[in-house]
């Protein structure tokens, strides 16, 4: 079941010389009950396609749908749908229960079905015992559940977060993400999140949506983004990626002095560049696979990363577990293996 349909949707701000496309002509199918995530660089039109689905703005081009129906001109308050903003925006004079009812006050529903609502949320998050403190008597932390709960007590189909994390510091983001995906396991509600941070979508999403300069990129599970990743923008966006020069031989690709790798080939021939992570990289004797040479070394507690050297001068990282990597150090010369299964060949 799908909750959001976009379509073809393009936004352009302003006109003339003065146009700014931020959305090119994303389509995008997101489905009932899923922790989806949008996830690009600044400015690639994350916030203004969440603005759209809220309503806030109206598409130049294309259409959205919820759950069917056809929303693209329909008023926000008129659609089934709340978003929590990085700026929690919470009323500063309102107590913490009044600042969570405020939106169904407004929509004029009963004193006695606001404090159901209100008490609900309030346990959901977590926060029963503070039901009447004002937010500048709350941490930070406790400000961003208050937000949440005040986005959750209308019960939407459908609650978007514009980078709600961000402003918290590490650990208390991390506290926030298991809470969030907790909120959205219980409550089966659709959440669209958006993050500029890959290690927070990889964590938190069932599936992510890579964007770049107003155009979707690729859509796929966390594992199909990491392991798969369609081209270079998406690999190197998406974790540490060696990119490495090599030349179709047979059924597979040889790097340097390696043996062929028998790696998923679409058709390409000659020279190819393949995307390898650093933890599919090992280090054996020299003589053995790839000549390398370790240049340097960065000891990173359970992991040792170490900097190669191959022989036509190009550079490879590998990510060792450090209690395996016995004895390796800065000018050893070395063999590198690399794990064939998870290579992927570029298309551009
Ligand atoms: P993100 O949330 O991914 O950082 P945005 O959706 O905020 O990206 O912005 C996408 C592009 O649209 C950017 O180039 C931004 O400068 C531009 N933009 C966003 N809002 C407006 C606006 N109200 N008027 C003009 N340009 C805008
Ligand atoms: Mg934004």
């Amino acid at each position: 079941n799908i909750a959001i349909d976009a379509r073809n949707v393009g936004k352009i701000y302003g006109a003339g010389a003065s146009a700014v496309t931020a959305l090119g002509d994303v389509s995008i199918a997101i489905k009932q009950g899923e922790f989806f995530t949008l996830l690009g660089p600044s400015g690639c039109g994350k916030t203004t396609l969440l603005r759209c689905i809220a309503g806030f703005e109206t598409p130049t081009s294309g259409c959205i749908s919820l759950s069917g129906r056809d929303i693209t001109y329909t008023p926000p308050n008129e659609r089934p749908v709340n978003t929590v903003f990085q700026s929690y925006a919470l009323f500063p004079h309102l107590s913490v229960a009044d600042n969570i009812g405020f939106g169904l006050k407004m929509q004029g529903k009963p004193r006695a079905q606001i404090k159901a609502s209100v008490e609900r949320v309030l346990a959901l998050v977590k926060l029963e015992d503070f039901a009447n403190r004002l937010p500048a008597q709350l941490s930070g932390g406790q400000q961003q559940r208050v937000a949440l709960a005040r986005a959750l007590a209308p019960e939407p189909e459908v609650l978007l977060l514009d980078e709600p994390l961000s402003a918290l510091d590490l650990k208390l983001r991390k506290e926030m993400q298991s809470e969030l995906k907790r909120l959205q396991t219980e409550t089966g509600i659709t959440f669209i999140f958006v993050t500029h941070d890959q290690e927070e979508a990889l964590t938190m999403s069932d599936r992510i949506a890579v964007m770049s300069a107003g155009a979707l990129l690729q859509v796929g599970t966390p594992h199909d983004i990491y392991d798969r990743p369609v081209n270079r923008f998406v690999a190197d966006f998406i974790g540490e990626t060696n990119f490495v020069e090599g030349r179709v031989e047979g059924e597979g690709v040889r790097i340097g002095t390696g043996d062929v790798l028998s790696v998923t080939l679409d058709g390409q021939a000659g020279e190819v560049t393949l995307a390898v992570r650093p933890e599919q990289v090992s280090i054996t004797k020299a003589g053995m696979g790839i000549a390398a040479k370790i240049i340097d070394a960065t000891y990173l507690g359970t992991d040792t990363h170490y900097m190669l050297e191959l022989g036509d001068q190009s550079r490879m990282v590998a990510r060792i577990q450090s209690n395996s990597a016995g004895g390796l150090k800065v000018g050893d010369v070395v063999g590198l293996r690399i794990d064939a299964r998870a290579v992927q060949v570029l298309k551009s």
